[in-house]
Protein backbone atom coordinates (compact mmCIF):
# COMPACT_ATOMS: atom_id res chain seq x y z
CA UNK A 1 0.00 0.00 0.00
CA UNK A 2 1.21 3.70 -0.69
CA UNK A 3 0.08 6.57 1.28
CA UNK A 4 -1.04 9.79 -0.82
CA UNK A 5 0.73 12.52 0.43
CA UNK A 6 0.19 15.43 -2.26
CA UNK A 7 -2.22 15.73 -5.39
CA UNK A 8 -0.79 13.96 -8.33
CA UNK A 9 -3.01 16.22 -11.47
CA UNK A 10 -1.63 16.86 -14.35
CA UNK A 11 -2.98 20.29 -15.89
CA UNK A 12 -6.11 19.52 -18.47
CA UNK A 13 -6.62 21.51 -21.68
CA UNK A 14 -9.96 22.62 -22.22
CA UNK A 15 -11.79 23.89 -25.20
CA UNK A 16 -14.42 25.49 -26.65
CA UNK A 17 -16.49 27.99 -27.78
CA UNK A 18 -19.52 29.78 -25.75
CA UNK A 19 -22.40 27.81 -25.81
CA UNK A 20 -25.29 29.15 -27.04
CA UNK A 21 -29.11 28.62 -24.99
CA UNK A 22 -32.67 28.71 -25.52
CA UNK A 23 -34.55 31.61 -23.75
CA UNK A 24 -37.82 31.10 -21.49
CA UNK A 25 -38.29 34.37 -21.17
CA UNK A 26 -42.07 34.45 -20.83
CA UNK A 27 -42.59 31.65 -18.52
CA UNK A 28 -40.30 33.04 -16.17
CA UNK A 29 -42.15 36.74 -15.75
CA UNK A 30 -41.57 38.72 -12.90
CA UNK A 31 -40.58 35.88 -10.79
CA UNK A 32 -36.92 35.93 -12.40
CA UNK A 33 -36.62 39.96 -11.81
CA UNK A 34 -37.86 39.23 -7.89
CA UNK A 35 -34.92 37.18 -6.98
CA UNK A 36 -32.84 38.27 -4.74
CA UNK A 37 -29.27 38.87 -6.05
CA UNK A 38 -26.50 36.94 -5.46
CA UNK A 39 -24.89 37.80 -2.13
CA UNK A 40 -22.84 36.42 0.66
CA UNK A 41 -23.80 32.50 1.76
CA UNK A 42 -24.85 31.07 4.68
CA UNK A 43 -23.41 28.34 6.43
CA UNK A 44 -24.96 25.47 8.58
CA UNK A 45 -26.83 22.43 8.18
CA UNK A 46 -30.16 23.07 6.41
CA UNK A 47 -33.53 21.75 8.61
CA UNK A 48 -34.13 20.00 11.37
CA UNK A 49 -32.01 16.97 11.58
CA UNK A 50 -32.34 13.11 12.74
CA UNK A 51 -30.30 12.26 16.15
CA UNK A 52 -28.12 10.16 14.04
CA UNK A 53 -27.27 12.47 11.01
CA UNK A 54 -24.02 14.72 11.77
CA UNK A 55 -24.45 17.53 9.74
CA UNK A 56 -21.62 19.32 8.89
CA UNK A 57 -20.70 22.79 10.01
CA UNK A 58 -17.93 23.27 9.80
CA UNK A 59 -14.52 23.08 11.93
CA UNK A 60 -11.01 21.92 11.33
CA UNK A 61 -10.14 20.97 8.34
CA UNK A 62 -10.73 17.24 8.60
CA UNK A 63 -7.46 14.29 8.37
CA UNK A 64 -8.44 12.52 5.68
CA UNK A 65 -5.94 9.25 4.98
CA UNK A 66 -5.92 7.55 1.92
CA UNK A 67 -3.89 4.20 0.70
CA UNK A 68 -3.38 3.48 -2.28
CA UNK A 69 -3.14 -0.18 -3.56
CA UNK A 70 0.04 -0.46 -5.24
CA UNK A 71 -0.97 -3.36 -7.51
CA UNK A 72 -4.73 -3.21 -7.23
CA UNK A 73 -6.58 -7.57 -7.46
CA UNK A 74 -6.68 -9.93 -5.42
CA UNK A 75 -5.14 -10.21 -1.80
CA UNK A 76 -5.59 -9.04 1.26
CA UNK A 77 -5.29 -4.99 1.75
CA UNK A 78 -5.04 -3.75 4.97
CA UNK A 79 -5.05 -0.21 6.78
CA UNK A 80 -3.80 1.32 9.61
CA UNK A 81 -6.76 3.95 9.66
CA UNK A 82 -10.67 3.62 10.08
CA UNK A 83 -12.02 2.80 6.36
CA UNK A 84 -14.64 5.41 4.94
CA UNK A 85 -15.18 3.74 2.13
CA UNK A 86 -13.11 1.94 -1.12
CA UNK A 87 -12.88 3.59 -3.82
CA UNK A 88 -12.68 1.34 -6.91
CA UNK A 89 -11.58 2.04 -10.98
CA UNK A 90 -12.15 -1.00 -13.16
CA UNK A 91 -12.53 -1.93 -16.93
CA UNK A 92 -14.14 -4.92 -18.32
CA UNK A 93 -18.05 -5.84 -17.24
CA UNK A 94 -19.58 -3.64 -15.10
CA UNK A 95 -20.51 -5.99 -12.78
CA UNK A 96 -17.53 -8.48 -12.59
CA UNK A 97 -16.28 -7.07 -9.03
CA UNK A 98 -16.93 -8.20 -5.82
CA UNK A 99 -15.83 -6.51 -2.65
CA UNK A 100 -15.34 -7.87 1.21
CA UNK A 101 -14.43 -5.52 3.97
CA UNK A 102 -11.72 -6.50 6.58
CA UNK A 103 -12.54 -6.02 10.65
CA UNK A 104 -10.04 -4.39 12.55
CA UNK A 105 -8.98 -8.01 13.83
CA UNK A 106 -8.41 -9.19 9.92
CA UNK A 107 -11.75 -10.71 10.22
CA UNK A 108 -13.67 -10.40 6.25
CA UNK A 109 -17.11 -9.85 6.19
CA UNK A 110 -19.59 -11.47 3.30
CA UNK A 111 -18.58 -10.90 -0.27
CA UNK A 112 -21.02 -7.72 -1.91
CA UNK A 113 -21.26 -7.21 -5.73
CA UNK A 114 -19.71 -4.14 -6.57
CA UNK A 115 -22.27 -1.76 -8.48
CA UNK A 116 -20.64 1.00 -10.82
CA UNK A 117 -21.87 4.67 -9.90
CA UNK A 118 -22.52 7.43 -11.47
CA UNK A 119 -20.01 7.27 -15.02
CA UNK A 120 -19.31 10.93 -14.62
CA UNK A 121 -15.82 12.71 -15.97
CA UNK A 122 -14.55 15.41 -17.93
CA UNK A 123 -15.03 16.03 -21.46
CA UNK A 124 -11.72 16.05 -22.74
CA UNK A 125 -11.50 12.29 -21.15
CA UNK A 126 -14.28 11.18 -23.61
CA UNK A 127 -12.50 12.88 -26.51
CA UNK A 128 -8.99 11.43 -25.95
CA UNK A 129 -10.60 7.70 -25.34
CA UNK A 130 -13.38 8.13 -27.91
CA UNK A 131 -12.48 4.40 -28.85
CA UNK A 132 -12.65 3.04 -25.83
CA UNK A 133 -15.21 3.14 -22.70
CA UNK A 134 -14.57 4.92 -20.02
CA UNK A 135 -13.90 2.69 -16.83
CA UNK A 136 -16.12 1.63 -14.30
CA UNK A 137 -15.66 3.65 -11.30
CA UNK A 138 -17.52 3.06 -7.47
CA UNK A 139 -17.37 4.40 -4.24
CA UNK A 140 -18.03 1.24 -2.02
CA UNK A 141 -18.80 2.36 1.65
CA UNK A 142 -16.58 1.06 4.65
CA UNK A 143 -17.96 2.05 7.30
CA UNK A 144 -14.90 1.90 9.65
CA UNK A 145 -12.99 -1.27 8.56
CA UNK A 146 -9.53 -1.68 8.53
CA UNK A 147 -8.75 -3.48 4.88
CA UNK A 148 -10.93 -4.74 1.55
CA UNK A 149 -10.32 -7.61 -0.38
CA UNK A 150 -11.79 -7.65 -3.86
CA UNK A 151 -12.56 -10.52 -6.20
CA UNK A 152 -12.85 -9.94 -10.01
CA UNK A 153 -14.40 -12.05 -13.09
CA UNK A 154 -12.31 -12.90 -15.76
CA UNK A 155 -11.39 -10.08 -18.01
CA UNK A 156 -11.76 -7.58 -15.82
CA UNK A 157 -8.95 -5.25 -14.96
CA UNK A 158 -8.85 -3.38 -11.54
CA UNK A 159 -6.70 -0.35 -12.29
CA UNK A 160 -7.08 1.63 -9.17
CA UNK A 161 -8.29 0.80 -5.67
CA UNK A 162 -8.11 3.13 -3.04
CA UNK A 163 -8.83 3.35 0.51
CA UNK A 164 -10.28 6.68 1.87
CA UNK A 165 -10.69 7.71 5.52
CA UNK A 166 -12.53 10.85 5.24
CA UNK A 167 -11.93 12.33 8.48
CA UNK A 168 -14.14 14.11 11.18
CA UNK A 169 -15.81 17.56 11.64
CA UNK A 170 -15.97 19.93 14.06
CA UNK A 171 -13.28 19.02 16.44
CA UNK A 172 -12.78 19.92 20.05
CA UNK A 173 -12.14 23.01 20.86
CA UNK A 174 -13.82 24.72 18.15
CA UNK A 175 -16.73 27.41 18.36
CA UNK A 176 -19.47 25.19 16.01
CA UNK A 177 -20.83 21.58 16.82
CA UNK A 178 -21.47 18.91 14.21
CA UNK A 179 -24.86 18.06 13.97
CA UNK A 180 -26.63 21.60 15.31
CA UNK A 181 -29.40 22.84 12.61
CA UNK A 182 -28.80 26.17 12.20
CA UNK A 183 -31.63 26.63 9.43
CA UNK A 184 -34.98 25.93 9.90
CA UNK A 185 -36.43 24.52 7.00
CA UNK A 186 -38.43 27.36 5.02
CA UNK A 187 -42.10 27.90 4.79
CA UNK A 188 -43.46 26.09 1.48
CA UNK A 189 -44.33 29.16 -0.58
CA UNK A 190 -42.40 32.02 0.46
CA UNK A 191 -39.74 33.87 -1.34
CA UNK A 192 -36.61 31.63 0.37
CA UNK A 193 -37.95 28.52 -1.77
CA UNK A 194 -36.10 30.16 -5.09
CA UNK A 195 -33.57 31.65 -3.56
CA UNK A 196 -30.10 31.47 -4.79
CA UNK A 197 -27.84 30.29 -2.99
CA UNK A 198 -30.12 28.28 -1.28
CA UNK A 199 -30.81 28.91 2.82
CA UNK A 200 -28.29 26.77 4.57
CA UNK A 201 -26.24 25.85 1.98
CA UNK A 202 -23.00 24.27 2.74
CA UNK A 203 -20.03 26.13 1.61
CA UNK A 204 -16.58 23.69 0.78
CA UNK A 205 -15.16 25.24 3.83
CA UNK A 206 -18.17 23.83 5.83
CA UNK A 207 -18.17 20.03 4.84
CA UNK A 208 -14.34 19.99 5.00
CA UNK A 209 -13.35 20.29 1.71
CA UNK A 210 -9.24 20.43 1.19
CA UNK A 211 -8.81 23.06 -1.48
CA UNK A 212 -5.05 21.79 -1.62
CA UNK A 213 -6.65 18.49 -3.78
CA UNK A 214 -7.43 21.22 -6.46
CA UNK A 215 -3.78 22.26 -6.72
CA UNK A 216 -0.95 20.67 -8.65
CA UNK A 217 2.59 20.27 -6.68
CA UNK A 218 3.15 24.17 -7.77
CA UNK A 219 0.00 25.38 -6.76
CA UNK A 220 -2.00 25.90 -9.76
CA UNK A 221 -5.27 25.01 -10.36
CA UNK A 222 -5.45 21.17 -11.56
CA UNK A 223 -8.31 21.85 -13.57
CA UNK A 224 -8.41 25.49 -14.40
CA UNK A 225 -12.31 27.07 -13.77
CA UNK A 226 -13.80 27.42 -17.06
CA UNK A 227 -17.52 28.87 -17.22
CA UNK A 228 -20.19 29.37 -19.85
CA UNK A 229 -23.41 30.08 -19.77
CA UNK A 230 -26.27 27.84 -18.31
CA UNK A 231 -27.89 26.03 -21.18
CA UNK A 232 -29.43 22.41 -18.75
CA UNK A 233 -29.63 21.05 -14.99
CA UNK A 234 -28.58 17.61 -14.85
CA UNK A 235 -29.86 15.03 -11.72
CA UNK A 236 -27.43 12.31 -10.58
CA UNK A 237 -27.21 10.02 -7.94
CA UNK A 238 -23.98 9.24 -6.01
CA UNK A 239 -24.91 5.11 -5.26
CA UNK A 240 -23.41 5.80 -1.71
CA UNK A 241 -25.99 4.14 0.64
CA UNK A 242 -29.43 6.00 1.20
CA UNK A 243 -28.89 5.74 5.26
CA UNK A 244 -25.61 7.32 5.53
CA UNK A 245 -25.01 8.65 8.79
CA UNK A 246 -22.42 10.80 7.83
CA UNK A 247 -23.17 12.67 4.54
CA UNK A 248 -20.43 15.19 4.86
CA UNK A 249 -17.41 12.55 5.29
CA UNK A 250 -18.80 10.98 1.57
CA UNK A 251 -18.58 13.80 0.39
CA UNK A 252 -15.26 14.11 0.77
CA UNK A 253 -14.80 10.75 -0.20
CA UNK A 254 -16.37 11.62 -3.24
CA UNK A 255 -14.43 14.64 -3.76
CA UNK A 256 -11.07 12.44 -2.97
CA UNK A 257 -11.80 9.69 -5.19
CA UNK A 258 -12.89 12.80 -8.24
CA UNK A 259 -10.15 15.38 -7.62
CA UNK A 260 -7.01 12.73 -6.71
CA UNK A 261 -7.63 9.95 -7.63
CA UNK A 262 -10.03 9.57 -11.19
CA UNK A 263 -7.36 13.15 -11.70
CA UNK A 264 -9.87 15.92 -12.20
CA UNK A 265 -8.94 18.15 -9.52
CA UNK A 266 -12.11 18.93 -8.19
CA UNK A 267 -15.45 16.93 -6.91
CA UNK A 268 -17.72 16.10 -9.96
CA UNK A 269 -20.73 17.87 -9.61
CA UNK A 270 -21.73 21.37 -8.86
CA UNK A 271 -24.43 20.51 -5.74
CA UNK A 272 -24.88 17.76 -3.75
CA UNK A 273 -27.83 17.23 -1.43
CA UNK A 274 -28.17 14.72 1.30
CA UNK A 275 -31.32 12.95 2.95
CA UNK A 276 -32.09 15.56 5.49
CA UNK A 277 -32.17 17.90 2.57
CA UNK A 278 -29.02 19.92 3.51
CA UNK A 279 -27.26 21.28 -0.27
CA UNK A 280 -23.31 21.11 -0.73
CA UNK A 281 -21.75 23.08 -2.68
CA UNK A 282 -19.30 21.05 -4.81
CA UNK A 283 -17.01 21.97 -7.79
CA UNK A 284 -14.93 25.20 -6.81
CA UNK A 285 -15.51 28.47 -8.82
CA UNK A 286 -13.30 31.17 -7.84
CA UNK A 287 -13.08 33.50 -4.69
CA UNK A 288 -16.04 35.65 -5.81
CA UNK A 289 -18.34 34.32 -3.07
CA UNK A 290 -20.47 33.08 -5.73
CA UNK A 291 -21.21 29.17 -5.64
CA UNK A 292 -21.02 27.84 -9.02
CA UNK A 293 -21.15 30.91 -10.95
CA UNK A 294 -18.96 33.62 -11.71
CA UNK A 295 -19.91 37.40 -11.54
CA UNK A 296 -21.33 37.24 -15.54
CA UNK A 297 -24.00 34.65 -13.93
CA UNK A 298 -22.35 31.98 -16.29
CA UNK A 299 -21.67 28.43 -14.35
CA UNK A 300 -18.47 26.59 -13.83
CA UNK A 301 -18.20 23.27 -15.78
CA UNK A 302 -17.67 20.44 -13.55
CA UNK A 303 -17.08 16.82 -14.47
CA UNK A 304 -20.69 14.86 -14.26
CA UNK A 305 -21.93 14.17 -17.76
CA UNK A 306 -19.95 13.56 -20.72
CA UNK A 307 -19.29 15.14 -23.23
CA UNK A 308 -22.10 17.70 -21.97
CA UNK A 309 -20.76 19.40 -19.04
CA UNK A 310 -19.95 22.70 -19.86
CA UNK A 311 -23.04 25.13 -19.29
CA UNK A 312 -25.24 21.95 -17.33
CA UNK A 313 -25.34 22.18 -13.71
CA UNK A 314 -25.02 18.81 -12.26
CA UNK A 315 -26.71 18.32 -8.92
CA UNK A 316 -26.13 14.74 -7.45
CA UNK A 317 -28.25 12.91 -4.64
CA UNK A 318 -26.45 11.25 -1.87
CA UNK A 319 -27.77 7.81 -1.63
CA UNK A 320 -27.96 4.58 -4.66
CA UNK A 321 -32.00 5.71 -5.87
CA UNK A 322 -32.05 2.87 -8.28
CA UNK A 323 -35.05 0.92 -6.16
CA UNK A 324 -35.36 3.14 -2.94
CA UNK A 325 -36.99 6.84 -3.04
CA UNK A 326 -35.19 9.74 -2.66
CA UNK A 327 -36.51 10.95 1.21
CA UNK A 328 -39.17 14.02 1.08
CA UNK A 329 -36.65 16.41 2.64
CA UNK A 330 -34.23 15.29 -0.37
CA UNK A 331 -36.69 15.90 -2.88
CA UNK A 332 -38.07 19.17 -1.64
CA UNK A 333 -34.40 20.60 -1.40
CA UNK A 334 -33.54 19.38 -5.10
CA UNK A 335 -37.30 21.43 -6.34
CA UNK A 336 -36.37 24.40 -4.46
CA UNK A 337 -32.38 24.52 -5.76
CA UNK A 338 -33.78 23.44 -9.58
CA UNK A 339 -36.12 26.41 -9.59
CA UNK A 340 -33.92 28.87 -7.79
CA UNK A 341 -31.42 27.70 -10.61
CA UNK A 342 -33.80 27.45 -13.54
CA UNK A 343 -35.38 30.64 -12.59
CA UNK A 344 -31.52 32.76 -12.72
CA UNK A 345 -30.72 31.15 -15.74
CA UNK A 346 -34.27 31.70 -17.52
CA UNK A 347 -34.78 27.81 -17.98
CA UNK A 348 -38.51 26.31 -18.40
CA UNK A 349 -38.08 23.35 -15.76
CA UNK A 350 -40.49 21.60 -18.59
CA UNK A 351 -39.12 22.60 -21.59
CA UNK A 352 -36.53 20.93 -24.07
CA UNK A 353 -33.37 22.28 -24.86
CA UNK A 354 -30.83 22.11 -27.85
CA UNK A 355 -27.90 21.71 -26.07
CA UNK A 356 -24.73 23.09 -28.59
CA UNK A 357 -21.62 21.15 -26.99
CA UNK A 358 -18.74 24.60 -26.11
CA UNK A 359 -15.78 21.62 -26.18
CA UNK A 360 -17.27 19.42 -29.43
CA UNK A 361 -19.94 21.83 -31.36
CA UNK A 362 -22.20 19.13 -31.33
CA UNK A 363 -25.95 19.94 -30.89
CA UNK A 364 -27.86 17.40 -28.88
CA UNK A 365 -31.70 17.71 -27.45
CA UNK A 366 -32.61 17.21 -23.79
CA UNK A 367 -34.59 17.99 -21.46
CA UNK A 368 -33.73 21.65 -19.63
CA UNK A 369 -33.94 19.43 -16.10
CA UNK A 370 -33.08 15.74 -16.65
CA UNK A 371 -31.47 12.75 -15.19
CA UNK A 372 -27.89 11.86 -15.92
CA UNK A 373 -29.53 9.10 -18.60
CA UNK A 374 -31.16 11.70 -20.58
CA UNK A 375 -27.75 12.41 -21.65
CA UNK A 376 -25.73 9.01 -21.66
CA UNK A 377 -26.15 5.39 -21.10
CA UNK A 378 -26.55 4.65 -17.46
CA UNK A 379 -28.88 3.87 -15.03
CA UNK A 380 -27.92 7.06 -13.47
CA UNK A 381 -29.73 8.53 -11.29
CA UNK A 382 -31.61 5.20 -10.83
CA UNK A 383 -34.95 4.45 -11.82
CA UNK A 384 -36.51 5.65 -8.58
CA UNK A 385 -35.04 9.07 -9.17
CA UNK A 386 -35.55 9.34 -12.98
CA UNK A 387 -39.32 8.64 -12.55
CA UNK A 388 -39.53 11.36 -9.86
CA UNK A 389 -38.12 14.13 -12.30
CA UNK A 390 -41.82 14.80 -13.60
CA UNK A 391 -43.11 15.90 -10.50
CA UNK A 392 -39.43 18.18 -9.40
CA UNK A 393 -39.94 19.63 -12.95
CA UNK A 394 -43.53 20.74 -12.06
CA UNK A 395 -43.19 21.75 -8.40
CA UNK A 396 -40.10 23.54 -9.74
CA UNK A 397 -42.01 25.42 -12.80
CA UNK A 398 -44.80 25.86 -10.19
CA UNK A 399 -42.99 28.18 -7.74
CA UNK A 400 -41.15 29.89 -10.32
CA UNK A 401 -44.36 30.81 -12.18
ZN1 LIG B 1 -24.70 10.58 -12.97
Amino acid sequence: MVTNTYPRHRTPAEHGSPASRRRFLAVLGTAAAALPLLGACGTGSGGAADPDHRGPVGGALPRVRVSQAASPGRGVKRTSFPITAVGVTWTGSPHGVRLRLIDRSGRPGDWQDVRAGCPCGKDPDILRTRSAAPPHRALVPARGSYGYQLDVDAGVKVVEAIAIDAGRLGRKGRTTTPGTPSTPAAPSGSASDVAFPPPGLLLRADWGADEAKRLTVDGKQSSPTRFTPVQAITVHHTATPVDDPDPAATVRAIYEQHAVSNDWGDIGYNFLIDRQGAVYEGRFSDTDGIPAHNADDEVVTAFHTFGFNSGNIGIALLGDFEEAKPSARMRDSLVRLTASLAARHELDPLAGVTYVSPTSGKSTEGPAVGGHRDWTSTECPGAATYLDLTDVRERAAELIR
